[in-house]
Order: C-alpha cells, then structure tokens, then sequence
C-alpha cells in the first residue's frame, strides 16, 4: 500500500492544511530576470549631514580643528552627546559661550525629528516616529523589561527585502541609514529615559544596577536589512561598544544583529571579533515554504543560511539565535518542528537556540498566528528534540510596534 511507504514527514504533511503567499493571494515583486525583487543597492538620495558619530576619534580631532578651534573640544563634545545625550549648546556651559552654537552646528547637526510617540498603557514601551533630514520616516522601539533596557533600532528607512508578512518588507526600500542616524535612536532614547518618560519599575539599587537607566541592550530588529547596510551598521557598532567618552560604552554581548540570511555578510559579520550576538531569521526549514516566505532565499537556501549560522558559532563561541514567526497553517506544522530540529543538530549540540514569536499579523495581511496549542507543540518538539526552544513575547503590540508592524506611516500622510 502506497501508504506504508511514505515517511513520518509526509504522513504529518498530509494532516494538516497548507496555506502559502501564493495561495493566499501574495504575488511576488519580480526582477528584470523573473527572480523575487530585492533590492540592495541604496536608492540615491541626499545624504544626511556628517556628525560626531560618524567620524573616529581622530577625524573628530580634525573637524574640530577644520572648524577653527582646539582639538580637545571633540572630547567634550563627545561627553555632551555620548554621556549626557544632549546636543544642546545652552547645556554645554564647559564650553566658551562665543563658540558653542559653531561647534554644535559643525559637529552635532539635528539627525531625527521626534514627529510622533505613542507609549503602551504602563508606559514601559515606547514607539518613537523619526523624520529624517530628507523626510524619510523611521522607527524605534524602546521598552523596558525587570534587568534591562531594550531599543529595537532600525538600520534603514524602508528594507529591500520584500518579505510578505512584514510591514516594512512591504515598503520597499528608502535608503540606508547614516552611522549617526543609527547612533541617534539610542542617544535620543536615552534622553526619554533620563527625563523619565519611560514608565515601568525603575531598576532599584545593588551593585549590579549601576547605569540601570540607560538602554542596555540594542537588537537590529527595527526597519530595515541591517547587513545590507553592513559598513554603517558595524560602525554604529563599535560606537556603541567604545568606552565613554568616545561611544556609548555598552556591552556587545548585549547587541543583536539579525538578519534574513545574506550569506556572505554573516560569513563577514563572524570574522569582525565582536562578540555581538547574531540572530537568523529563518521562518521555515524547508527551501519549498522559504523561497516565498523569505524572498532572499532566491540566493541563499536554508541550508547555506544555516551553515553561516553555524560557522558563526563556531568562529566567535556565540550561541546563535534562530527567529521563526509562527504562522498559522503556513510554517506551523510539527514535521517542521522535526525538521527544524534535524538540521540544527546535523550541525551539533548547544551552539544555537530558537525564537518563534506568534506572527504579528500587518495591517491587510490574509495570515494570522498559529493557534496557542500550535505554539506551545512546535516548542515542545524543538525542546524535546535537545534544541532549547522559548516562545518570545509580543511586547508593543497595542502601538503597532511589535516586530513587523514598523511601517513608519506619519499621521499627515494617512
Ligand atoms: N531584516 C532583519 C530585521 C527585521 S525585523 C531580519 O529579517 O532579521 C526582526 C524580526 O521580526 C525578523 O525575524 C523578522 O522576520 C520578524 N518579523 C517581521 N515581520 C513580522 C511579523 N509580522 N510578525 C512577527 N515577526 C515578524
């Protein structure tokens, strides 16, 4: 009997509905070639004006100097931004006074227009809406959780990478982000911190929670295809890990760079010595359901995606995150569970953890998020199968400003 034969796989297959994009009514964008759009490439458009966070400590020396005054005042200027986060010359008084509004406007000129904050009932998450100096709209999401501070930053106005079920995806792409538009999100949420506009706990006293009021940690989840913009990003990087005065002085370990899978920047990323953490968002395990759900897939397969993965285990001792967003009847279905389970550990044991988050469903979109019973069975096997597995949260829902629903609308325009 033909169904003796067939493989536990294939038996699980046939139990469950399938939906697809395309069944559903997704049509994928096409190139000149007939291959999935995506673009890479930076639209070009003007660029926005160079600051202190995009210069190293010694082009800032020199600028200041451009400018006519001593070098030293870099470091001052860094301390302002980088420590105080104010680019606010009345607040510079170690400053000579005839001097200040000449240095601000040299080396700290305005980056992002706050044009818009919507904050959840508690207050402890807060979605920022950025104009950006040519009128390109941005998104960053700050949120507070017991231990630490998040800032979910985007990396470019737009993305280019044309999934279906993100909002952003569906935008297309604006433009890269500059170094310093980048750094900007994380000084300006650290001024909303200071002036105690995030709600929530605070942290309370003990050794441990010194600098609690500042953002902790940084994931690359906000708009945009950050290792599309790899020169950017990482510089943005090593301004966040650079000891005050001359960055932010945070901890790598705290950063997180995630990624549709470009294959050769992952390879690129794990050769930089950084220990930042690195997340793949995978979304399903089998190039059959992928090539429509991830368009890049067209270029890199999961596997390969997954090798990079690995090898960026392997090279900086890193455990890696795999992201999956669960969505129902499409990329739910126990046997990719299995699946899932069976290649990650074809490559070995305790090198990555998955991440499936519930689908946050976009504005029009035809899917939903699995089923909790759906959730918790795909967890419980990736566990079970020696892949330590937890569902994330959906924080910011309420305010649009769950992952994927960055779509950067401004209220004139809607
Ligand atoms: N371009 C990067 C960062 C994008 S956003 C990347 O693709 O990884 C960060 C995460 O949110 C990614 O895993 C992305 O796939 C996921 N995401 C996008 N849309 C989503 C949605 N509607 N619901 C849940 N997660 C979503």
């Amino acid at each position: 009997m033909a169904t003796e034969t067939r493989t536990p796989f294939e038996e699980q297959r046939s139990a469950r509905p399938q939906v697809r994009p395309r069944t559903e009514g997704w049509t994928q964008a096409q190139d000149s070639e007939g291959r999935p759009l995506l673009q890479f490439a930076s639209p070009k458009r003007g660029k926005p004006p160079e600051h202190l966070a995009d210069l190293t400590v010694e082009e800032r020396v020199a600028k200041v100097q451009e400018l006519g005054l001593p070098g030293f005042r870099a470091k001052q200027l860094s301390t302002h931004y980088f420590t105080h986060h104010t680019s606010d010359p009345e607040r510079m008084t170690d400053l000579p006074a005839a001097q200040r509004e000449q240095l601000v406007a040299g080396m700290l000129p305005p980056l992002l227009t706050e044009t818009r904050r919507l904050a959840t009932d508690k207050g402890d998450t807060i979605k920022f809406l950025w104009k950006l100096h040519d009128g390109a709209l941005v998104e960053s999401v700050l949120m507070r959780y017991p231990g630490r501070i998040t800032l979910c930053v985007s990396s470019q106005a737009g993305c280019g990478m044309n999934c279906p079920f993100c909002a952003t995806g569906q935008q297309g792409l604006t433009r890269n982000m500059s170094t310093a538009e980048i750094i900007e999100q994380i000084v300006r949420a650290n001024a909303a911190i200071a002036a105690g506009e995030l709600g929530g706990d605070p942290r309370k006293g003990g050794k441990d929670r010194v600098d609690a009021e500042r953002v902790t940690n940084i994931v690359f989840m906000g708009m945009g295809e950050p290792l599309a913009n790899y020169k950017r990003v990482m510089d943005a990087v090593r301004t966040m890990v650079a000891p005050q005065p001359h960055g932010l002085g945070m901890s790598a370990r705290g950063i997180t760079i995630s990624t549709v899978g470009l294959v050769p920047a992952i390879k690129k990323l794990a050769d930089e010595n950084i220990p930042i953490t690195f997340a793949l968002s995978l979304h399903a395990p089998d190039d059959e359901l992928r090539d429509e759900l991830i368009p890049v897939n067209s270029r890199w397969k999961a596997d390969e995606a997954i090798d990079a993965a690995y090898e960026y285990y392997a090279k900086t001792g890193r455990r890696v995150s795999i992201e999956y967003a669960l969505i129902k009847d499409m990329n739910d279905h126990a046997w990719r569970a299995d699946l899932l389970a069976d290649k990650l550990n074809a490559r070995g044991k305790g090198w990555v953890h998955v991440n499936p988050i519930p689908l946050n469903p976009t504005p029009g979109s035809v899917w939903t998020s699995s089923e909790p019973h759906v959730q918790d069975e795909f967890v419980r096997r990736l566990n079970a199968a020696g892949v330590p597995t937890t569902l994330r949260d959906t924080r910011g829902k309420e305010i649009d400003g769950a992952c994927g629903q960055l779509a950067a609308a401004d209220e004139t325009d809607v």
